[in-house]
């Protein structure tokens, strides 16, 4: 396998320069962010100093960027522990899977990888991406999809929309303010993806950019590997797309010899490294040869994180494999049509007896009226709560 060399900013020599310049660190000593960021960081990234700060103003902490304690609030709230019983594509039809959880840490993962290489902020990247899927509904896309219908007439339902009233109204963490108090640049980050016309005039920041390219990356990898792993697709199918020929071309033991489940796993792997790799090898030169000075500036220059216009092609075509044999796999669709069911079933029934609605939600209900505040409750719930709360309320047999 060749190794490609990405240019780096400052150059590496300079770098190494700069960290070891600084003395040992004694007792008391601690490095600031500040410090941390200006070493390095390239100009291009959202330096934390330069933060728009909080809704409500908060005391400055000298070891912990802002964006740091961002990511910190998301860790430590109760939506992003539901994460861990909610669905990302499969359930119901086995208990190998991705969680919207696990699938979570595989894109941070991933994000702080581009991230740190294209020398960004990656406290920022990695708050971003631990934020980015918690406004999820129970049961995945199923469940997106049927409490959009249900709230046709308050504006629909988004999981990008919702992800802002957890963080914003919902939340608790201080009796300063309702919600997390996050900065203005991973608000504004969630605002760009509800909002995407707004890329016509400004591109998000590059820090955003790469959170939504490694969420693409970490999907297309480990749903290739659980449907086969699941038995919805056989490697053979996979072995028709270019992408898949092309990962299969980089492992360099000999085929014959890997286990079904070895060499399933070994093109998982290459689908990750042969995206990230097309991110980097892309991205890095055209940063050189714009070298915006600002991360403002770089939301000007018109640079897209993506993979190569040619990797891309390929990557399409992935997707929409994955959309006809996977995602409409007929043994998803029962699970899909079970759920839809038991979620309109629950939405109507607490429109109807709001007295079901937790004191929380009960208390928004003048503001927000009955529709959307039964909506953003099932909106929080886990799976495996939908279920009980179904049974328990509704008299029904749970289809997760
Ligand atoms: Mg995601």
């Amino acid at each position: 396998m060749t190794e490609t060399i990405f240019p780096m900013y400052p150059p590496v020599d300079t770098l190494n320069l700069a960290l070891n310049s600084r003395e040992p660190l004694m007792t008391g000593d601690v490095i600031t962010y500040r410090e941390r960021e200006s070493t390095l960081l390239a100009p291009w990234a959202m330096f934390s100093h330069q933060s728009q700060g909080r809704k409500t103003e908060e005391q400055d902490q000298s070891y912990r960027s802002p964006f740091q304690r961002d990511r910190d609030r998301v860790l430590h709230s109760s939506a992003y522990r539901r994460l861990s019983d909610k669905t990302q594509v499969f359930t119901g039809i086995s208990d190998y899977h991705r969680t919207r959880l696990t699938h979570t840490i595989e894109v941070a993962s991933i994000a702080r990888t581009i991230g740190r290489s294209l020398q960004l902020n990656e406290d920022l990247v990695e708050a971003l991406a631990h934020l980015h899927d918690i406004g999820h509904p129970p049961f995945g896309h199923a469940g997106e999809d049927v409490l959009a219908e249900c709230m046709e007439d308050v504006g629909r339902f988004s999981h990008n929309h919702f992800c802002l009233i957890l963080v914003e109204h919902l939340e608790t963490r201080s009796s300063d303010y309702a919600g997390l108090n996050l900065t203005h640049e991973v608000l504004e980050s969630q605002h760009t993806r509800i909002d995407k016309s707004q890329a016509d005039r400004l591109l998000p920041l590059l820090e955003t950019q790469v959170v939504e390219a490694a969420d693409s990356i970490t999907y297309d990898a480990h749903d290739t590997d659980d449907a086969v792993k699941l038995g919805l697709v056989s490697i053979e199918q996979l072995m028709e797309l270019p992408i898949v020929r092309r990962c299969v071309s980089r492992i360099e033991a000999p085929l014959d010899q890997l286990t079904p489940r070895v060499f399933r796993k070994m093109i998982a792997r290459e689908l990750i490294d042969v995206q990230v790799s097309s991110v980097l090898s892309y991205i890095a030169p055209l940063l050189q040869a714009k070298n915006p000075k600002s991360a403002e500036a770089a939301r000007r220059c018109g640079i897209v994180v993506g993979t190569s216009p040619e990797l891309k092609a390929e990557k399409s075509e992935l997707e929409r494999f994955l959309y006809h044999e996977v995602y409409r796999h007929p043994d998803i669709m029962i699970f899909r049509s079970k759920v839809q069911e038991q979620l309109r079933t629950l939405y109507e029934g607490y429109t109807k007896r709001p007295e079901l609605l937790p004191e929380k939600l009960q208390a928004k209900i003048d503001d927000w009226g009955i529709q959307r505040a039964a909506g953003y409750y099932l909106a929080t719930m886990t799976d495996s709560y939908c279920n009980r709360e179904y049974e328990q309320h509704f008299g029904g047999t749970s289809g997760g």
